[in-house]
């Protein structure tokens, strides 16, 4: 039998075609597989894995070699140090939008906010980030996906965070209450880009990435409408495209937004702007 240095390798080999992380997706699937964390496995490369997790292993790694994210092969993807599960019914968390919680985490500061609103909300990613960090804010999380909703539920209910509730609403359609801050991660990607058929974005749902023709319809609707769901003095935090920066800054000083800036993310792109209502 082949110890786990050997397997590594041969799994290295097997993705090295389809998929540009093929090192680090055998390494997350094998530690998945062995319910061990990946540290395990630099640390004893000469062990020998059980029969039966080979064989699992192995038929996770045809999966991603047929492109399946390896978020959904495992159930889970980490963001902003906390386990999340994922399913097809939402984004996988992506590590560009923690500098959507960091920016919100600087506003709920700012205006010594307790009611925050985070729009579309998937899998919970951001209410639950900002849920942890500020325990006596309340936070709504709301999505039009009922599917998406039972993952951000179960994800409210695995961290404990008893400050979200996870509500139904087509974006502001159900909620009828004012926010200090609304958030938001809306699908911003042109309906006609490539990006749409590539990788594992072909696998999570068109819904959460789509955009419409320019990718702006959505952020377009929200900037005009959140004026009527925030109070006086109250922010706007919106994720958008690496090229959408000036197009939204735009929308939100049109809608009568001040203050309206934007922020690059790690790799340098803009990628969350935001603004005040007056
Ligand atoms: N950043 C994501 C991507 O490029 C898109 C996320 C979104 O549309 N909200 O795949």
């Amino acid at each position: 039998m082949p110890n786990l240095a050997a397997v590594l390798r041969d799994a290295e080999q097997r993705l090295a075609h389809s998929s540009p992380s093929a090192r680090l997706d055998a390494e997350v699937l094998l530690a998945h597989v062995l319910q061990k964390p990946r540290s395990y496995l630099a640390a004893w490369p000469a062990k020998t894995p059980p029969r039966d997790a080979l064989a699992y292993f192995g038929e996770l790694l045809e999966r991603r070699a047929a492109g399946q994210p390896v978020a959904h092969l495992t159930g889970e993807r980490e963001f902003w140090s906390l386990s999340l599960q994922v399913s097809e019914a939402t984004l996988i968390p992506r590590p560009e939008t923690e500098l959507l919680v960091e920016r919100a985490a600087t506003a709920i500061r700012r205006n010594a906010a307790s009611r925050v609103l985070d729009l579309g909300t998937g899998s919970g990613a951001i209410a639950l980030a900002l849920a942890l960090k500020f325990p006596r804010l309340k936070i709504t999380a709301s999505d039009a996906s009922t599917e998406a909703l039972r993952v951000a539920e179960r994800n409210r209910k695995m961290l404990g965070a008893s400050n979200v509730s996870v509500v139904h609403s087509d974006w502001f359609q159900a909620l009828n209450d004012d926010y200090e801050i609304i958030v938001a991660n809306p699908p911003y990607v042109p309906g006609d880009d490539p990006h749409l058929r590539e990788g594992d974005v072909r696998f999570e749902p068109r819904l959460a990435l789509d955009g419409g023709d320019d990718g702006l319809e959505c952020l377009r609707y929200i900037i005009r409408l959140a004026p009527r769901r925030l109070l006086h003095g109250g922010w706007l935090l919106l994720e958008h495209g690496f090229d959408q920066g000036a197009a939204v800054r735009e929308l939100l000083s049109a809608a009568g937004f001040s203050a309206v800036g934007t922020h690059r993310d790690l790799a340098g792109h803009e990628r969350v702007s935001e603004g005040r209502r007056q």
